[in-house]
């Protein structure tokens, strides 16, 4: 089974190594560089992107975990991990810093405060109606001519899936909805790679 890690410095990291384990993924938490060089792919989960971007910092986790990515390195991110995927961002506290790696612009906590949180169903990827829930969630504002489009939401037609070669993100919450498409996707995509 591929070893996929999940980035455990804040948010909902046990949903997510629930999901990757039921997608047939040997899943662990990933604090430390060791732990980050054990890995075959990374997930970057839902929380806050400004703290998650404050700690690896702290924890002297941001360069180690660019460089692996630069090399190539499949990684999914949910909600503040598409935040942290994005090259570029909107709606940032002053000096806030992504790990990049998707050539887009995400707009943070863009759906605004009448819909801080929804649900929605969406078609992912081709493959069919998932249930998605949003808190407080990012859209795609702009995209690279490399980037794939895989899912859009109703309100405002907003791209909220988006993959570019090993990199997946999403404006939502997969792990939060027991539906497995998302990770399974992910984890195909690491065997495959
Ligand atoms: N608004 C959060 C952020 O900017 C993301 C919310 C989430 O991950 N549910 O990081």
């Amino acid at each position: 089974a591929p070893k996929i890690g999940v980035l455990a410095l804040q948010g909902d990291v046990r949903e997510h190594l629930r999901a990757l384990e039921a997608s047939g993924a040997s899943a662990s938490a990933v604090r430390r560089q060791e732990e980050l060089d054990a890995v075959d792919a990374l997930v970057v989960p839902g929380g806050e992107s400004t703290a998650m971007w404050k700690l690896a910092a702290a924890f002297e986790l941001l360069e180690p975990l660019r460089l692996r990515i630069k090399e190539g390195m499949p990684a999914f991110g949910s909600c503040a991990g598409m935040i942290m995927l994005a090259d570029r961002i909107e709606g940032g506290i002053e000096g806030q810093q992504t790990l990049g790696g998707i050539d887009m612009v995400v707009r943070r906590n863009a759906f605004g405060r009448q819909v801080d949180s929804f649900e929605a169903d969406l078609d992912f990827a081709g493959r069919g109606t998932t249930r998605a829930v949003f808190i407080r969630a990012p859209w795609v504002q702009s995209l690279g001519a490399g980037v794939q489009v895989l899912g859009r939401v109703a309100p405002g037609d907003r791209i909220v899936a988006v993959r570019q070669g090993p990199l997946l993100a999403t404006s939502f919450h997969p792990e939060l909805t027991g539906d497995a498409r998302v990770h399974s996707y992910f984890v195909e995509m690491v065997r495959e790679l």
